[in-house]
């Protein structure tokens, strides 16, 4: 039944919490980059170049950000904090895009005159960014593809979402920023969240390079790249599967034959924005057993809560749990692992098998490196964690240090509540 294994083992264990006292985030480093590498090896054959803008959202940490600008990432930021860091990291510009919605000027502004790539998610923000940042040489718009014809079951129902262009204004978008002097086009769209279904990234891109030929033969506009999302998905639970990243890739590519190469159209890039499928696999929570409840269900309280890992409280999404040094016990019970929020929801796993523990008992969360972290929140006056670094040659490293109560008071000024 355990079959989702720890990059460390008991003993490595407790000589980093050592180190570093629970709870925090551990993210690996050779993982993260042999994964980065798998990916881009499977797009290699893209004639006009693969990229994967990294979504800065999944793991907002610049020391990981540095890790996947080593391995050719770039960065996809939606507010100014992530601009910052992609800046701070030294990710060039053009290896920079903006896909923000609801954005407010001053964030166009920055994005703008940094000379990062803007993808719009509303026509309405063609005149509103150049009222007040002016209109950029490239551009991408977020198409929304609405109402899908039958037999498109597998996208579900975008018109629910807030984002992007109807395909109308895609066009007329096009039109009007041609005719404004944009040289460089992209088109982006992103239809699903932690899908494991490779069919459904070939689909996105059958829609977005059928738009390419339909708006080279209609308004003659070259698009130069295609940016297909994020939202590839990992497999969370013991039982599901990986996506096969070759088998999108070669998906994509009989349609790029079948599209681009067929009608003549000149080599284009195409783009991701994953983040989830990049670090999500292999970040672990490590947090301890402080407490055994027995009332009338037995509660596994640890040392985290929700401000750590949010996604089981709001999602009810699984996360797998390893107890160090029990992995093969046969002593089993049902349990629910909870934090110490003063919220019912603020529990790890309810109902799970796991090995009978006692305090003291060291717990790791299992696929935390990506909306782990970084979904983190002080209510309840939690303090968010450390995150620390496995790299390749074993040795951790602290790449953020865990919050103070100074840091939490750090906004007050009252009676020297955060001296
Ligand atoms: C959240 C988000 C991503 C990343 O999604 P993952 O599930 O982490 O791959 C990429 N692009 C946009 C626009 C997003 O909102």
């Amino acid at each position: 039944m355990e079959n989702k294994r720890l990059p460390f083992t008991k003993d490595q264990l407790d000589m980093i919490i050592k180190k570093y006292p629970t709870p925090f985030h551990i993210y690996d480093e050779k993982a993260i980059r042999e994964k980065a590498r798998a990916f881009y090896k499977a797009f290699s054959w893209v004639p006009g170049g693969f990229k994967n803008y990294f979504a800065v959202k999944a793991l907002p940490n610049p020391y990981i950000m540095e890790i996947l600008k080593e391995e050719g990432m770039g960065a996809d930021c939606s507010s100014l904090p992530e601009l910052l860091l992609a800046d701070a990291v030294g990710i060039e510009p053009e290896n920079v895009i903006f896909t923000s919605n609801d954005t407010p000027a001053s964030e166009y502004i920055r994005a703008k005159n940094s000379g990062v790539i803007i993808n719009l998610d509303d026509i309405s923000h063609i005149p509103y960014l150049e009222k007040h940042a002016g209109i950029p040489e490239t551009i991408c718009f977020r198409y929304n593809p609405g109402p899908l014809k039958e037999g498109n079951t597998i996208i579900g129902t975008p018109e629910e979402a807030k984002y992007g262009f109807t395909r109308a204004q895609l066009f007329e978008g096009y039109k009007n920023l041609k005719e404004k002097g944009v040289k460089r086009f992209g088109l982006h769209t992103m239809v699903a969240s932690n899908e494991l279904d490779a069919d459904y990234f070939i689909e996105t891109a059958h829609i977005l390079l059928d738009l390419v030929v339909e708006l080279s033969q209609e308004l003659g506009i070259n698009i130069d790249f295609i940016n297909l999302g994020g939202g590839i998905g990992i497999p969370y639970k013991p039982e599901e599967k990986d996506v096969d990243l070759d088998r999108i890739s070669r998906g994509i590519q009989k349609l790029y034959q079948e599209k681009i190469e067929a009608n003549s159209l000149p080599p284009l890039q195409i783009v991701t924005e994953c983040g989830r499928m990049v670090t999500g696999p292999y970040g672990y929570l490590v947090t301890a057993v402080i407490h055994r409840k027995e009332t009338y269900k037995t509660f596994i309280g640890t040392d985290a809560s929700m401000a750590n890992l949010m996604r089981p409280g709001i999602y009810g999404a699984y996360h797998h749990i390893t107890v160090p040094g029990k992995e093969d016990s046969d002593n089993l019970e049902v349990a629910d692992i909870t934090g110490s929020l003063c919220e019912n929801n603020d529990k790890f796993a309810i109902d799970r098998k796991v090995p009978v523990m006692i305090p003291g008992d060291l717990v790791v969360i299992h696929d935390t490196g990506a909306h782990g972290h970084a979904m983190g929140f002080n209510y309840n006056g939690k303090l968010r964690s450390a995150e620390v670094l496995l790299k390749e040659d074993g040795s951790t490293k602290l790449i953020r240090r865990a919050e103070t109560v100074n840091d939490y008071f750090s906004t007050l000024d009252y009676k020297g509540l955060n001296s």
